[in-house]
């Protein structure tokens, strides 16, 4: 299972997010991106995601689900 993120219900607010802090392998990244209505956008490098959920369990906006 790998952690995926809904952009439509993300806040892609670098300052507040815990899932982006905690991970432990590094794979959320935060990227500024002018074509994202927010101006970015969290993103999930499934490559380095182990699979551990604390994302799921942080994200304040319930936005990052496993499949
Ligand atoms: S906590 Fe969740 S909703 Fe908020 S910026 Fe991070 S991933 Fe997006
Ligand atoms: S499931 Fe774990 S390793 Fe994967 S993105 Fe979330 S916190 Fe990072």
């Amino acid at each position: 299972m790998k952690a995926y993120i809904d952009k439509s219900k993300c806040a892609s607010d670098n300052r507040i997010c815990k899932p982006l802090k905690e991970c432990p392998t590094g794979a959320i990244t935060w990227i500024e991106d002018d074509d994202e209505p927010l101006g970015s956008r969290m993103e999930i490098d499934s490559e380095r995601c182990n699979g551990c959920r604390i994302c799921v369990e942080l994200c304040c906006g319930h936005c990052i689900e496993m499949k």
